[in-house]
């Protein structure tokens, strides 16, 4: 199939073009575009989609039900939970066994030894992939321990400057929770607020929970003093069901705190009684707590026991935190590192993997927001990933008619990036681009 047969560019300004589509229903921002178009049984409908300048100029539904369109729309994705730091350094540090604590042990040893060329290569590697497979922002947890660390922020800063017009990047700084109590921690969050990136952490059982409680209460007063927000690695474990996300909400309750915190993992809350989950997921709404879940290395890492098989899986109780009204998104965590062997910052391929995990359906507006406007939300960014005239032309396109097809034949894809289709973006000298296509 000749993907580009639908694609009818308008020859100037670049930046613009004319499209028949088919795009997710609770993807459209204004119910008005698409009064009276049909919706198919995968919440598809079919669009003509303009746009012009970079900018979405128009989108009418089509009412011609004889032509179906050939390809799905959606909006460049965001990865709310990246490690780009330590991506692709699984050669050097396996984990063949799999286990957490194996895979600690592998990434203490390998950052102990990380050279600036090995991060670079890390980083722009997951870069350039995460660019040509439709990805348009990052937050990316970065390890932030050791006394490389302020020069590895000065090189992200670079990174970050130079990705600025394809790749929105957001760090976090990923230390030992008491690191914030050093003058090393207070330096590095003053140079972390001012970038606009966050302050981060690991809360996994076993801890002290008085040591815990002193570091957490030390860590949140720190982030409203600089004004920066919190994103915590919390209760990526089998035991103790959402210890550490309690001892957080106490903690809260004794600080003012206005910045956004996000709980990444929250994996062993999944392990609550119903009422007890819901009982916190409420606590967690009014505290305005938000969760990144990350189903494939919770499954991959945690709750492993020899040749015993678990079934009962740690992971975030996803419909249950957002009947409660928290904001939860997915993300694909660690890639080809000791944590997690395998992926590519393939958003598509995300989806297709934790879908089945977590009983996400792209049908459902709660299924697909995780991984698209959700996503966006956790970064705040500028654009929510709704589609509506005024909104910026960045997009992907697939090369399929359905999401079942979409999910399980790894379609041909396009991106579109600022209105143009990136196979037609200027080469820049700086970073390598290979079109997926090629
Ligand atoms: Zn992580």
């Amino acid at each position: 199939m000749n993907f580009a047969k639908n694609v009818e560019l308008i020859a100037s300004p670049t930046n613009s073009g004319c499209i028949d589509v088919l795009v997710p229903r609770c993807l459209i921002g204004n119910g008005q575009d698409v009064l009276g178009a049909s919706i198919d049984h995968e919440g598809l409908c079919p669009i003509k989609f303009k746009w012009s300048d970079g900018t979405i100029s128009s989108i009418k539904g089509l009412k011609d039900s004889s032509k179906v369109p050939t390809e799905i729309l959606l909006p460049r994705f965001v990865e709310p939970h990246a490690h780009l730091d330590k991506a692709f350094s699984w050669s050097r540090f396996p984990n063949l066994k799999g286990s957490y604590q194996e895979a600690l042990a592998a990434n203490l040893s390998e950052y102990q030894l990380r050279s600036k060329d090995e991060l670079l290569f890390s980083i722009e590697k997951s870069l350039n992939l995460a660019f040509v497979n439709g990805i348009g922002a990052i937050r990316s947890h970065i390890d932030s321990f050791g006394k490389t660390a302020i020069s590895d922020w000065d090189l992200l800063e670079n990174v970050k400057t130079k990705w600025r017009k394809k790749i929105f990047l957001q760090f976090v700084a990923l230390v030992p929770l008491d690191f914030w109590q050093t003058y090393e921690g207070e330096l590095l969050a003053q140079k972390i607020a001012f970038n606009g990136d966050l302050l981060g952490g690991v809360i996994a059982p076993p801890f002290n929970k008085k040591r815990m409680f002193k570091s957490l209460l030390h860590l949140v007063q720190l982030a409203n003093r600089v004004k920066c927000d919190i994103d915590l690695h919390i209760d990526e474990s089998q035991s103790c069901p959402a210890a550490g996300v309690k001892l957080l909400l106490e903690v809260l309750g004794h600080v003012k705190n206005e910045i956004s915190i996000t709980c990444s993992h929250l994996s062993s809350m999944g392990l609550l009684r119903e009422n007890a989950i819901s009982h916190l997921a409420k606590k967690m709404a009014r505290n305005k707590l938000k969760v990144v879940a990350l189903p494939l290395t919770n499954s991959w890492l945690l709750g492993r026991k020899d040749r015993s098989t678990l079934i009962k899986r740690p992971l975030a109780p996803i419909f249950q935190l957002q009947k409660a009204g928290v904001v939860v998104s997915v993300g694909g965590d660690n890639v080809n590192d000791a944590w997690f062997p395998l992926s590519n910052f393939d958003p598509i391929n995300l989806m297709a993997f934790s879908m089945p995990i977590a009983h996400l359906s792209p049908w459902d507006r709660l299924g697909l927001s995780p991984f698209t406007t959700s996503a966006a939300y956790m970064l705040s960014l500028q654009w929510d990933g709704l589609f509506q005239k005024g909104s910026p032309a960045d997009f992907i396109l697939l090369d399929s008619n359905s999401w079942v097809k979409a999910l399980s034949e790894r379609p041909k894809r396009k991106v579109v990036v600022n209105g143009e289709f990136l196979n037609e973006l200027p080469n820049d000298k700086n970073s390598t681009l290979t079109n997926s296509e090629s």
